[in-house]
Order: C-alpha cells, then sequence, then structure tokens
C-alpha cells in the first residue's frame, strides 16, 4: 500500500504553487501533480504587468519558474502527472494518477481551466495546422502571414498585440458589437496599425481541411446574415477557458458550465454540504476575477484551511 501523503496540490499554475509553498513551508511536504499544462495558464503567456511587486512587469513563465523554486525551496514535491479519477468519499481520499494511486488526507484542487475552442469539425481537424489556442506557442509559425484572432476579451487582444510580432496582419473577429475586453487592451489593440477589429462576425468554418492547412475562415454577419469569405493563414482562438474539473463530477459540487462551487472561496461542497479536507482554488472555482494575484490568493487560503484541517485531525 502506498504512503499517506497529508497534502497533495492538483495543479501547478499560480494557485496551486502558491499554495504548495505555504503548506511546504507548514512542513506538510506537499506532492504537486504538474497536469495536463504544467505551469499553468501564466507558462504560456507573455508580459504579466499586474502581478504587484514587478513595477515593469514580469515575463509569465519566469514568474511560474520562481514560484516552483521558491516551492522547492521548502521542500514541496512535484511530479509529472494528471488525475484521472479520485474518490473523495471516504478517507484517506484516494486519487488515481496516470503515474499510480495515491492516497492523501487532504487535497487542493487547483487544476485551473484550459482554453476553449469553438466546437467546428474544420477547426478541430486544424489544430496545428493552422489553428492554435497558443499565441506565445505558436506564433513563430506565422511570420509574415495573415491571421485571425477569435474573441473580445483581454486574452483575445493580448494574443492578436502579441502576433504582431510575427504576422503581416491581424484581424479579431468578435461576435458581438460591444468588446468584454479591458479598456487599455482594446485600446491598445485599436491603435495598433496591423490589427483590424471586426464586429458582429461569427466563425462558422474554418476552410483548408483538404489542404491540411489553414486557407480562410467562412463568416457570418451576426447581424445581417451575410456570408463572407477571408483568407488567411491562421486561427487563433482567444474565447476564454473552460474548467478542468470533469473528473470530479458526483464527487463534489460542480456548476452548470463545470467549475467547482465553494464556500467561502476555497471549501468545496457535496450537496450543499463542506467535504472537509478537500479545497478548491484559482480558476478551477474561479469565474469572475480569473488573474493571476487572485490565483495566488485563494491558492494561499486552500493551503491555510489545509494546515487548520491536518492540525484539527491531529496529523
Ligand atoms: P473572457 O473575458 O471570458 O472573454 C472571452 C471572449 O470570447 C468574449 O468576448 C466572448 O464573447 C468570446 N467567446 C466565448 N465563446 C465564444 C464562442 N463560442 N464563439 C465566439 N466567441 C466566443 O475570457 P478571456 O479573454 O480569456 O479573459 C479571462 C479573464 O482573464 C478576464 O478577467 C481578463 O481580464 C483576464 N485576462 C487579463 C489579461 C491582461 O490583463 N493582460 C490577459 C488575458 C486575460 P462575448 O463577449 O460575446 O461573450
Amino acid at each position: 500500500m502506498s504512503e499517506i501523503r497529508d497534502t497533495v496540490i492538483l495543479g501547478s499554475g499560480c494557485s496551486g504553487l502558491t499554495a504548495a509553498i505555504y503548506t511546504a513551508r507548514a512542513g506538510l511536504k506537499p506532492l504537486v501533480l504538474e497536469g495536463h499544462e504544467p505551469g499553468g495558464q501564466l507558462s504560456i503567456t507573455t508580459l504579466v504587468e499586474n502581478f504587484p511587486g514587478w513595477p515593469e512587469g514580469i515575463q509569465g513563465p519566469d514568474l511560474i519558474a520562481n514560484m516552483k523554486k521558491q516551492a522547492e525551496r521548502f521542500g514541496a514535491e512535484f511530479q509529472v502527472a494528471h488525475l484521472k479519477a479520485a474518490d473523495l468519499h471516504a478517507h484517506p481520499f484516494k486519487l488515481v494518477t496516470s503515474a499510480g494511486e495515491i492516497r492523501t488526507r487532504s487535497l487542493i484542487i487547483a487544476s485551473g481551466a484550459s482554453a476553449r475552442w469553438l466546437g467546428l469539425e474544420s477547426e478541430q481537424k486544424l489544430i496545428g495546422h493552422g489553428v492554435s489556442s497558443c499565441a506565445t506557442c505558436d506564433g513563430f509559425f506565422f511570420r509574415g502571414l495573415e491571421i485571425a484572432v477569435v474573441g473580445g476579451g483581454d486574452s483575445a487582444m493580448e494574443e492578436a498585440l502579441f502576433l504582431t510580432r510575427f504576422a503581416s496582419k491581424v484581424t479579431i473577429l468578435h461576435r458581438r458589437e460591444h468588446f468584454r475586453a479591458s479598456k487599455i487592451m482594446l485600446e491598445r489593440a485599436m491603435a495598433h496599425p496591423q490589427i483590424e477589429l471586426r464586429t458582429n462576425v461569427i466563425v462558422e468554418e474554418v476552410l483548408g481541411v483538404d489542404e491540411k492547412e489553414v486557407k480562410g475562415v467562412k463568416l457570418k454577419n451576426a447581424a445581417t446574415g451575410e456570408e463572407e469569405i477571408l483568407h488567411l493563414n491562421g486561427v487563433f482562438l482567444g474565447i476564454g477557458h473552460e474548467p478542468n474539473a470533469k473528473m470530479f463530477h458526483g464527487q463534489i459540487d460542480l456548476d452548470s458550465d463545470g467549475y467547482v462551487l465553494t464556500q467561502n472561496n476555497v471549501f468545496t461542497t457535496r450537496n450543499g454540504q463542506v467535504v472537509p479536507g478537500v479545497y478548491a482554488s484559482g480558476d478551477v472555482q474561479d469565474r469572475r476575477y480569473r488573474q493571476a494575484i487572485t490565483a495566488a490568493g485563494t491558492g494561499c487560503m486552500a493551503a491555510l484551511e489545509v494546515e487548520k484541517y491536518l492540525e484539527e485531525h491531529g496529523h
């Protein structure tokens, strides 16, 4: 039988790493399961300008690397594994991971959220052939080419601005008239000579499936219903994220969009009752703020609750 861990942290993004720093400093030797996207969303972003303490901003991957180093310094352990299934009904909790079974007295779910796709068949077939959800990963391949970024939030603006380093032209395609993006990001995109913003356009199809490379997009005007073909070489999705909590279905309460429901920010529930020992932090439970600093904040809260819980249970 495997040893029983004091605490396991699911996810190695900003929230999981903050929880790791706190629980490691408390001597709990946390095990961090790094998940499908080690480092989380910050690891695929560029300059983070609003994380306090970095007046000139800091590159997302650097911020994450620093946090990991800090957690390791206090004894946090990291494992390259993802969760396949969990049994949170009996103590100790049982986690079935890609690297084997783990038993733990407490759990922090900081599994974050992953990029959302449009769900078009053509889009799915062309992922890696001109369709991408990660500008920092794939932007390099579009040097001198024309591309589109789908979405109207800060992610879309940020991706579009970043992609101007490579692409000759970036067209932002937004399905509504009004943008969700913050004023500052929207203004930067609008002021950029390589960026064109189009509103009321719905992407109906990504063209190029037969050629195995993106040739364009078929658009429908949301107001008039008119269809149009836009010729371009790449399509980047910047339409938000989905919480990584499917594996907890039936174990803890999730909302209709799959986010972990919490009480007092980090306490998970089952049928509305708090599940002792199981906490959630960061984007997997936060559909409102979704910032690096709030993810770190709730990671800290979850870690402090773990400490309290273990102490109260004599561990
Ligand atoms: P978001 O704010 O939820 O925006 C998602 C955008 O995608 C919306 O404009 C939405 O359209 C559109 N969309 C969603 N599903 C779609 C679909 N199926 N087809 C077409 N369009 C679709 O998500 P986000 O931009 O990822 O931002 C998330 C949070 O992170 C926000 O709080 C944001 O401020 C923050 N963030 C900040 C920065 C920064 O400050 N540098 C960078 C990135 C993200 P509708 O508007 O019509 O719903």
